[in-house]
């Protein structure tokens, strides 16, 4: 080896150093230059002992400077790329204190809890409490004191849900009504919103569950007009005041007489539209005066007190008032539909 040669080594070293980007590149480098085993630097140090006796003094002298020079520059050149890659990071990591806060989805009550609430609200106005049965109902207070004879087509496989038990989930909350009279004396003002079951296929309009509230009044001199004023002043409530309100005959087993109960449609101002089926009116519910069978059936004398009863289907009202065209909404949970109350 000459000298010049080993200024050769050295200079390439220090341009290649020069040129390192990354950790891995400089620790190839490393290697390459002092790794133990086939290092540059050793290699030039092992030519020492073959140089005549006079030259080694300078060229190990030269050698040393230009390797502790160069393990100088190695670690300066180290820390610039180790503080260029945390720089790089932090760009990547940035927290960018100036973006809105996420904050947290809130809830809102849902439209069937509304129209409920809204529905107890407006009866409380005429001194009616809330009463509450269970939804896994016994035959008694489901069909038998309600009038409903045994072969009435309600009691069928086909309408109900039975338990193996012989015990239902409640069709209708109209058992509520018969507890409220076997447990309590006339007079009495009641309304029983709650969830009901039927063997529904599930359709826009159908759901094998859905929410009912009835209400009940057992007074001594109760009359069909108080039916109607109660049922037409609940309506212009939730419609508006001009809208006319009609009563056509109807059959329930319980009642007598019996009526559905229409509401001029609030949508097309009687004209027909899609929610009225075109017929400008909009069915709410069914009524009638408590069949004197029924209050027999709860030891109460028919002669002595009469009674009112109404029923009508919360999802219903919701669906109306907030103009929902589908009932499945209602139970599929889908944020941008619930997104909306
Ligand atoms: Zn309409």
């Amino acid at each position: 080896m000459n000298q010049a040669t080993m200024e050769q080594v050295l200079k390439d070293a220090e341009v290649a150093l020069g040129h390192l980007e990354t950790e891995g590149a400089l620790e190839a480098w490393y290697v390459k230059y002092f790794g133990r085993e086939n290092g540059e630097i050793g290699k030039l140090l092992k030519t020492i002992p073959e140089l005549p006796p006079q030259e080694r003094g300078t060229v190990g002298k030269a050698i040393n400077q230009g390797k502790q020079a160069l393990e100088a520059a190695y670690e300066e050149r180290r820390g610039r790329v180790a503080s260029a890659a945390m720089q790089e990071q932090l760009r990547g990591e940035r927290i960018d204190v100036t973006l809105p806060a996420r904050g947290q989805l809130g809830g809102s009550i849902h439209p069937i809890m509304a129209a409920k609430q809204e529905l107890i609200d407006l009866f409380a106005y005429y001194g009616f409490t809330v009463a509450d049965g269970p939804e896994i109902e016994d035959d008694w207070h489901n069909f038998t004191a309600l009038n409903t004879p045994t072969d009435h087509p309600a009691r069928d496989a086909q309408d109900t849900f039975y338990l193996p038990d012989g015990r239902l989930l409640r069709t209708h909350m109209s058992s509520v009504q018969i507890r409220a009279m076997e447990s309590g004396k006339p007079p009495l003002r009641l309304i029983m919103p709650g969830r009901v079951y039927r063997r529904d296929d599930v359709t826009k309009r159908h759901y094998p569950i859905f929410h009912q509230l009835e209400g009940l009044m057992v007074e001594e001199g109760t009359t069909f007009a108080h039916l109607k004023g109660l049922l037409t002043a609940l309506c212009h409530e939730l419609f508006g005041k001009n809208r006319r309100v009609r009563f056509r005959p109807s059959f329930f087993p319980f009642t007598e007489p019996s009526t559905e109960v229409d509401v001029e449609c609030p949508f097309c101002g009687a004209n027909g539209c899609g929610t009225c089926s075109y017929s400008g009116w909009i069915e709410l519910g069914g009524a009638g005066m408590v069949h004197p069978n029924v209050l027999e059936a709860v030891s109460l004398d028919p002669e002595k007190v009469t009674g009112l009863a109404f029923g009508m289907g919360i999802d219903r009202v919701a669906m109306i008032r907030y103009g929902i065209n589908d009932i499945r909404h209602l139970w599929e949970n889908d944020d941008r539909f619930l997104q909306q109350f």
